[in-house]
Order: structure tokens, then sequence, then C-alpha cells
């Protein structure tokens, strides 16, 4: 597997450097220089294949050979290890959970794969890989739990004291192993500024061998194609053939891994990309003028990217064709109130608890089927288990959150967290005395 840059389209790097890199030096991001089309017997056949069985030959189809075969297939079944099941809310109204992995968020799919393929080409005796992440929840839950014992990896989280949720910092902070959290007194963008700072730091790279695992990582890109597959093939199974797939969007990587799987033959009538109210890309669908702008805090925090870094992906994809693009995406995006409502909607009418941001993708994916009336099957990507969001549910719905076995496991755990200043000096000292 050959990438480029999309700031340069003649760079070619292997697949073991796009990974260790994550982002080319000119601050592209990495594409694959062909995206192939899976054969039609594989499309025709999706309905009798399993999650992990399209996994590997999605897997071994964009990879093209650069991990063989046996491990490419070993891998997939180790880091694929749960289910993505599509749940029927009315017969064209349907949910694709993508919550029972082991941090209860769509990111399972990306982090394990992920450390898996780091931890594959990191050669025998290879220097230990440090593992710099900061989190405002998510993301920090679905690498720990994705490193959590992988062999020659360590993982330094980095979390704004008091700003996650139980849920989220009972998954950073009990782990123990290879995984590290350190608790910041301060703001999530400290946690991202003291990371950033570390990897231009010359002792630090010199002592460590640091990287990050940011969403940018086309590691993280490639899992995420497998359940889009993976969902039409249930929809096929019940004889469905049309599907659109509306998506909870921040920085657009998990729409973005929807779209690439259509360009390898999927077929997808229509990508909903629905915001809360950091809009910048339905604005950019509706006016044709891309303006990215600071982000907004909402009930949906995941989503909160006014810049959304995996855009260009997308829209490199598209030749960047407005028309083409608008062609392919809707936008939908809604605020805080509309979310509030939705959740207790769903609620309502179907006995079901969304999280704040699966609720925007429902409103998004409802208002389109209202005005696409026809044989369509709207799927909405659920990105979360709603227990992690626990403030925003009251009364009868908050009774209605059952909390999965892996959430009863860790809060019996102790939390192991080292509190430190937002202060590059502070954090340089601890990594160089925890080696
Ligand atoms: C990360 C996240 C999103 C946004 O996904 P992108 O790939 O950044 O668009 C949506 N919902 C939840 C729950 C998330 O954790």
């Amino acid at each position: 597997m050959n990438l480029y840059s999309t700031n340069n389209p003649d760079l070619r790097v292997d697949f073991k450097e796009a990974v260790f890199n994550s982002m080319p030096q000119d601050k592209g991001l990495y594409m694959p220089v062909s995206i192939p089309r899976l054969p039609k017997e594989f499309i025709d056949n999706l309905g009798i294949l399993s999650l992990q069985e399209i996994a590997y030959t999605v897997a071994q189809h964009l990879l093209q050979g650069a991990i063989p075969d046996g491990d490419l297939k070993a891998l997939i079944e180790d880091a694929i290890n749960f289910e993505a099941p599509v749940v029927e809310l009315e017969d064209n109204v349907r949910v694709l959970e993508l919550f029972h992995g082991p941090s209860l968020a769509f990111k399972d799919f990306g982090a394990r794969f992920m450390s898996r393929v780091m931890a594959y080409f990191l050669e025998a005796g290879e220097k230990q890989l440090d593992v710099l992440v900061a989190t405002s929840g998510d993301t920090g839950g679905a690498v720990a739990l994705g490193f959590l014992g992988v062999p020659n990896t360590r993982v330094t989280i980095l979390y704004p004291k008091g700003k996650v949720s139980g849920v989220q910092e009972q998954q950073l902070t009990t782990n123990g192993q290879n995984i590290r959290a350190l608790e910041v007194d301060g703001t999530f963008d400290d946690c991202q500024a003291l990371v950033k700072q570390a990897f231009t730091d010359a002792d630090l790279n010199a002592a460590l061998r640091l990287t990050s695992a940011n969403s940018i990582n086309i590691a993280r890109l490639i899992p995420q194609t497998f359940y889009y597959f993976n969902a039409y093939a249930q929809m096929r199974r019940e004889g469905k053939s049309k599907v659109a797939f509306a998506v909870p969007s921040g920085n657009f990587g998990n729409i973005g891994a929807g779209i690439l799987a259509w360009k390898m033959g999927l077929p997808v009538e229509q990508f909903i990309a629905a915001t809360n109210v950091n809009d910048t890309v339905p604005a950019y669908l509706t006016s044709g003028v891309y303006e990215p702008k600071p982000s907004v805090q909402t009930l949906s925090n995941a989503m909160d990217v006014g810049n959304p870094s995996n855009w260009v992906r997308i829209a490199d994809m598209f030749k960047n064709d407005l028309p083409a693009l608008k062609n392919m995406i809707t936008g939908y995006s809604f605020n805080d109130d509309d979310t509030l409502k939705a959740i207790e909607a769903v609620y309502q009418k179907y006995n079901y608890v969304v999280c704040p941001h699966t609720a925007i993708a429902w409103l998004a994916v409802t208002d389109w089927l209202s005005k696409h009336p026809g044989d369509v099957t709207g799927v909405f990507l659920s990105t979360a288990h709603p227990c992690k969001f626990p403030d925003v549910f009251t009364g009868a719905i908050a009774d209605a959150v059952q909390i999965p076995e892996q959430v009863k496991e860790l809060e019996q755990r102790e939390k192991q967290a080292t509190a430190l200043q937002p202060n590059f000096a502070d954090f340089k000292s601890y990594l160089l005395n925890n080696l």
C-alpha cells in the first residue's frame, strides 16, 4: 500500500511510515494512492459474511500486502472482537450501534486496530513506543483500552480534571499495566498544548520514541470502513439494498471512512453529515464557502470541532468538486435544545435511549427521510453508549439507561492518576523521571 499527502500528490510513503508518522511533514493527510474496488461477488455476498470476514477482505484489498494475509487475519480477529448490530426502530429507520467495544464508543474500532498495527510493525528489539494523548473524554478511553496490554507500547493520557464524565474517568484511570493517566488542573486545550510541545522537545525525543494516536492516523480510518460494509450486509439479509447513513460528525473521520467504503464499491444512496452548532461543513455544503471557526461548547461535546481535521480527506476523494460533494452528502446542524428534545422524542417513540451525539443523527435522518419518500432505509450511527453522558438525562430516561457489565466492573477498581499542573516543565520532568 502506498500513500500520498493531500498537500502533495507526488509524495509516496508505505503503510508503516504513514502509521508511525500520523501526518506528513507538509501537514496534509495521508491517502491511499489507489482506492481498490472490491469484487462484485464480494458485495453481492455480503449477507453471508461475518463482521470479521468482511473486515479481513476489506483490509486485504486496502493494504495490498503491507501486512501478509495470515498476520492480517490474526490481527483483525484480535482487534475486532465485538459486534456492530443494526437495530430496527421502524422498518425504514435503523440504528447502527457502534458502542459494544471496551470503551463503549465507535473509537474502539480505530484505536484497537491502530494499536495492533503499531505493535505488529515494531520489530524485535525496537525501542518501546510511547503514545501521548490529550483527551476531552472519548478518545482517551478508546486509546487506553485499545493499547492496554499491547507489548512494547506505553500510553500516557492527559485529561482535564473535573471535565470528563465518571465513566470516562474510570476508563482512563483504572487500567494500570502500560497505561498512565495524568489529571491536569486545567482545560482540554491545556492538555493538548502540553502534548504538542512534547513532540517538539529535543530532550524528550532523545529519551523516548514518541507517537500520537490522533484521529487523523490512517490506521484509525481503515477499520471504520468495516462497519459500513457490515451494516449493509445486515440490511441485505433483510432484503433491503438501498441505504442512507447519517453520521454524528466532529472531525469527520467516521463519515470519511463511510465515504471511503462507498468509493470501494459499497452501495450507498446518501451520506448525511449531522453536526451540532459547530456547523462548518453543513454551512459549506450550503454556501460553498469553507470557513473554519473556533469551536463552541455543546452537550454533544465529542463533536465540538470548528475546524474538522478529516474534511480534507473527504474533499480530496471528491477532487474538491462542490456539486459532486453536495450530490452525495447532505449536511444538517442542530443545537442543544433540539438535542434534548430528540433524546426525549426517541425515548417516547421507541423506548430507546440515545446519547446526545446519536440524537443529532436521528434528527438528521428523520428529516432527510421525510424529504425523500421511497424505499431507502435510513441508518443512523450510534457513536457512544448513553451511560457515558449521564448529565444530559433526567427522570425516566436516566433510569432507563442500562449500565453495561464493563462499567460495573470498572466501578470496583481503584483510580490511579498523577496530578499535574498545566506547566510544560512539570510534564517534561514527569516523563523523564518515569522512564
Ligand atoms: C469522536 C466522536 C464523534 C465524532 O466523530 P468524528 O469521526 O470526529 O466525526 C461523535 N460521537 C462520539 C460519541 C464521539 O466520541
